[in-house]
């Protein structure tokens, strides 16, 4: 039974911390078990003395209420939170299979099955989260986990945005963003279509398509779309195909969610199996 469901004030009394998960920048996340039910979660700790330093007090809450309120296979579940005198504790769905990351480092690129099926497990997650009016605007491979199935969920909403209206707001990490996001200029939903573009690239080719020594040279490249397909590894034309229409530079011209789950890459290669529409 998920946490929620049971128990809504919590305190770091109600579980047995395990092993650490993994670190991230303001803190650790480690494996736990809630004493109760036994269900296994993750656990996030924060510490409050770090986010009143870089002051990220109104952001985390911004992440924490809209991860909360989403409820999606591909996506992450945060189920609660709590704090102490120094801390904060957020309260996550286990990912078993960790870093999507780390499976793209250790097999180099992913073949075109699995690609696919990531992007499709993405769009799907993307599509429900656009229809909560969320921009996730964040989306790299450090951000997605896997399940103990290896099925995807999208987590780290911290850069997030619950919006209907265009954004102007510079965020996220170079390599991933749309050129209306370089740029600062306004941005809507298609900012998260671009990022399924350089992804399905990455998972395919092993590293993302404007990569380049500087920041400055990345830039440069993503404003003239300097897109360039290496002959190894070998991927299909359909592939390329898709990657073609999403790094579209006019944000309305790229194909649309309900579009990528119809092109014949997707239907021919993503595996029912591990895709969960909703
Ligand atoms: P973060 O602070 O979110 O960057 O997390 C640090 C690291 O902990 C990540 O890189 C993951 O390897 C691991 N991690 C975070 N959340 C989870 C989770 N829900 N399940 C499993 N591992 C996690």
């Amino acid at each position: 039974m998920a946490p929620e469901s049971v128990k809504r004030d919590w305190s770091i009394n109600d579980f047995e911390v395990g092993r650490p998960l993994g670190k991230g920048k303001f803190g650790r996340v480690y494996v736990a078990r809630e004493t109760k039910t036994k269900y296994i979660v993750a656990l996030k700790v924060i510490f409050k003395e770090q986010i009143e330093k870089y002051k990220l007090l109104h952001q985390l809450k911004r992440e924490m209420t809209i991860q909360t309120s989403l409820h999606h296979p591909h996506v992450l579940r945060l189920y609660g939170w709590f704090h102490d005198a120094e801390r904060i504790f957020l309260i996550l769905e286990y990912a078993h299979g960790g870093e999507l990351y780390g499976e793209l480092q250790r097999s180099g690129h992913f073949s075109e099955q699995k690609a696919a099926t990531y992007i499709a497990s993405l769009t799907h997650a993307l599509a429900y989260c656009h229809e909560k009016h969320v921009i996730h605007r964040d989306i790299k491979p450090e951000n997605l986990l896997l399940d103990h199935e290896g099925r995807l969920k999208i987590a780290d909403f911290g850069w997030s945005v619950q919006s209907t209206n265009k954004r102007r707001t510079m965020c996220g990490t170079l390599d991933y963003l749309a050129p209306e996001m370089v740029e600062n200029r306004p941005h809507d939903y298609a900012v998260d279509n671009w990022t399924l573009g350089v992804l399905c690239y990455e998972f395919l080719y092993g590293s993302p398509p404007f990569e380049a020594d500087g920041q400055a040279d990345t830039f440069r490249r993503i404003m003239k779309v300097d897109l360039a397909f290496p002959s190894t590894p070998q991927v299909s034309a359909e592939a390329k195909d898709l990657i073609t229409l999403l790094l579209v530079k006019d944000s309305a011209k790229r194909l649309s969610l309900e579009k990528i789950l119809e092109h014949p890459w997707i239907v021919l290669n993503a595996d029912p199996n591990l895709i969960c529409p909703k």
